[in-house]
């Protein structure tokens, strides 16, 4: 506990804790009767180079208001918080919730959510930014959640796992070139930062990660996309080495038409035809402005059955 009082007392404009010392880290986890959990994918940001690159990319001014994903010990929450921002922080470790509030409960500007983020952030409030050094467990389904949940922010910062960044900004006819993809490039403009390796981290994971900077689209209404969209980009994926012919078919049978056959079979090739789509193409070869041209014209189709 004398680590976290004496750590407070030091001028406000100093980091309650030497966030770049695995040693310092340690010491105070030990302290604070606390442990890391690998469950939790735990591994604190230690460079404070690539801290600064986070908070850079995020590009905010006094005031503006950020959820921050994942705070840890507070290590960025104090660089948030340094530039005059207002932070909504949602971490799932009571013991780090413990410190957070310890260290910076009493700043108005701070407010904390205690939890699983994949449960509060419906809940939580408007802020317009979002950043993270997202646990390498939640990444992927945090970031598909908020975007299916259409809870989508102006610009957002994260680290995540190297491969799935290169899922991500992965381009039409490339191996990477999935679902997801997709489901990303359809809202957001994505700019990957810097690779960072395992000593960046304490402890120090196995895999590599990449910063990735999205800016939401402003070409794109979000409200415009058919509630077919989703359903249907993963189900044409689903089967990847087969044809958008027979990937469609299956989809109109299973949600559509409700059975097969030679109704089914004309159905399908109708709409592919109306959406100037060859029936041989595979759907790793289609960017995500024909995915979603095909699912309003199959919403329309399917008022007039
Ligand atoms: N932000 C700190 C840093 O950069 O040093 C810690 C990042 S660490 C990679 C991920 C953090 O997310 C941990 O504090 C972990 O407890 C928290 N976390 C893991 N799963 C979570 C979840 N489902 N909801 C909220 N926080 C979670």
């Amino acid at each position: 506990m004398s680590l976290l009082t004496d750590a407070v007392r030091i001028s406000s404009a100093d980091p309650p804790l030497n966030y770049d010392s695995p040693a310092a880290l340690r010491a105070f986890l030990e302290a604070q009767g606390l442990g890391m959990r690998k469950r939790l994918g735990q591994h604190f940001l230690i460079n404070p180079r690539a801290r600064g690159h986070l908070l850079d990319a995020l590009d905010l001014s006094p005031g503006e208001g950020v959820w921050e994903i994942g705070p840890g010990l507070g290590a960025m929450t104090f660089g948030l918080l340094e530039q005059g921002l207002r932070v909504r922080a949602f971490e799932l470790d009571s013991g780090f919730c413990q410190v957070l509030t310890q260290l910076f409960g009493d700043n108005p500007r701070f407010c904390l959510v205690p939890g699983d983020v994949l449960k509060t952030w419906p809940q939580a409030g408007d802020e317009r930014y979002l950043l993270g050094n997202l646990p390498y467990t939640i990444g992927s389904r945090l970031v598909g959640a908020l975007i299916e949940g259409r809870r989508f922010f102006t610009r957002m910062v994260v680290l995540l796992q190297r491969e799935l960044v290169q899922r991500m900004i992965a381009r039409p006819g490339s191996k990477d070139y999935s679902s997801f993809s997709v489901l990303c490039q359809s809202f957001y403009t994505m700019s990957p930062l810097s690779v960072l390796k395992g000593p960046s981290f304490y402890p120090a994971p196995h895999v590599d990660s990449q910063g990735l900077r999205l800016e939401l689209r402003a070409d794109v209404r979000p409200d415009s996309y058919s509630p077919l969209f989703q359903p249907l980009v993963r189900r044409l994926f689903a089967s990847r080495r087969k044809t958008i012919n027979h990937n469609l078919y299956d989809y109109v049978v299973s949600t559509i038409l409700k059975t097969g056959g030679l109704e089914a079979q004309e159905f399908t090739r109708k709409a592919l035809e109306r959406c100037g789509i060859p029936e041989n193409t595979r759907a790793e070869a289609l960017d995500g402005e024909t995915f979603a041209a095909l699912a309003a014209l199959l919403e329309g189709m399917k008022l007039h059955i």
